[in-house]
């Protein structure tokens, strides 16, 4: 009843499409090889000066004299001068990204000590790299791809135990909460997220169990879900908010429904892992304002008590993080779907660009999302202004990645 009518029709057919997708993807991208091979090789092979003319489409060589380590399918490594360009939100500066991938910002027309090549942006604008706050990558693997597009951080809120010990993604700076901690035979065990999405706890001190091995093991979040019963009971969620609270993390919760909202609210939760899709009190808007939101409109179809409950929580001063739920949204960058339903919910360009950039950088205190003075260069050169055109932040121009420069993805 409904239970059902929240579950979102999507997931039954995802599995066939992420399977497809796959398929297409090995025979089709070798060239994401070219990342991790690179990375491995020293310096790589060097290119053509066709090869780098590709690469800088969007941003030309200018002069210098190292354009042989830069090319389309390789990794380039640093010094470079981004030149021309505007700093987003700082008017026009060059980027120097020094032999050690640090960033610094020049005056227009300042010279780098020693020489670097320099890479034409103007017109462009150098942004600070993108966050995806709600990422399943165990379930839609683009990790890959996201660093290519800009997304060089992300928060992955639910996926197996196993992943919380995996290898490093290069460039991809990635938060995790491992399996979500579960009632038996709670969501998501039942439905898609039955290969260890889901943590079973049967008590409270299971509960704290778990939170304390999850956190052990390398998980940044925990999620606890309110949907399609049995939940966890409320003593459950207590055990799983302290552990959280005491290794100053937080809790993150699947709550779609007024009730569940409330509740999650009460019991500690700091993060609605979504907009909740049911009307919310005004109540319950008000007992979320200290907290978090992620957006995630799209993948439930940004109807009109979804945009309404997301511009409600904005203006109670609720922290607004931009996510895809990607697994469950299928794309591999910003969503131009959802960059549009955070338009239509009434958000400022301005708002929405510090939805993936600023905002998420300090809630989740990552490097990613900033521009800093001597701090590692993650940026993104994309073109026009990101304002006036939102649609130019899908398909960046150029991706710098802990100082290297990334080869442009297959478009
Ligand atoms: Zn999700």
């Amino acid at each position: 009843m409904q239970r059902e009518r929240r579950l979102n029709p999507r997931l039954v057919w995802i599995p066939l499409i992420v399977f497809a997708f796959t398929k297409l993807g090995c025979a089709r991208d070798s060239s994401h090889q070219g990342i991790e091979n690179e990375r491995a090789g020293a310096g790589g092979a060097s290119q053509t000066a066709g090869t780098f003319a590709t690469v800088t489409a969007g941003g030309s060589l200018t002069s210098g004299g190292n354009a042989s380590s830069l090319g389309r399918d390789t990794v380039s490594a640093p010094p470079f001068v981004l030149r021309g360009g505007q700093v987003y939100d700082q008017g026009a500066q060059d980027v120097f990204v020094d032999t050690d991938g640090l960033l610094h910002f020049l005056h227009p027309g300042e010279t780098v000590p020693g020489g670097a090549p320099a890479i034409d942006v103007s017109g462009e604008t150098i942004m600070p790299a993108f966050i995806d706050s709600h990422v399943h990558l165990a379930y839609y693997d683009v990790r890959m791809a996201l660093p290519r597009a800009g997304v060089l951080a992300a928060v992955d809120l639910a996926a197996p135990v196993e992943t919380l010990t995996a290898e490093p993604t290069p460039f991809l700076t990635l938060l995790s909460a491992g399996p979500m901690i579960t009632a038996p035979l709670g969501y998501p065990t039942q439905s898609w997220g039955q290969n260890g999405f889901g943590r079973e706890v049967t008590s409270p001190e299971e509960a704290r169990a778990a939170a304390t091995e999850l956190l052990d093991l390398g998980a940044s979040v925990l999620k606890i879900p309110f949907e399609g019963e049995p939940f966890l009971t409320d003593e459950q969620v207590r055990a799983v908010v302290e552990v959280a609270e005491a290794r100053g993390t937080r809790v993150a919760t699947h709550a779609l429904t007024e009730a569940v909202a409330a509740r999650a609210r009460a019991l500690g939760c700091s993060i609605l892992a979504h907009t909740p899709t049911e009307p919310l009190s005004a109540a319950t808007v008000d007992a979320w304002s200290g907290g978090a939101v992620i957006s995630t409109l799209a993948a439930f179809g940004a109807g009109s008590a979804t945009l309404d409950n997301l511009r409600r929580l904005r203006d109670a001063g609720t922290t607004l993080l931009y996510g895809t739920d990607l697994g469950n949204l299928l794309t591999s960058s910003l969503s131009i779907a959802e960059l549009e339903a955070l338009e239509r919910a009434g958000l400022t360009s301005k708002e929405i660009i510090a939805s993936f950039t600023t905002t998420p950088s300090e809630y989740f205190n990552l490097s990613v999302g900033r521009l800093a003075e001597n701090t590692l260069a993650n940026l993104v050169v994309v073109t026009g202004d990101p304002e006036a055109s939102l649609s130019v932040l899908v398909a960046p121009a150029l991706v710098v990645a802990n100082g290297q420069l990334l080869p442009r993805p297959d478009l």
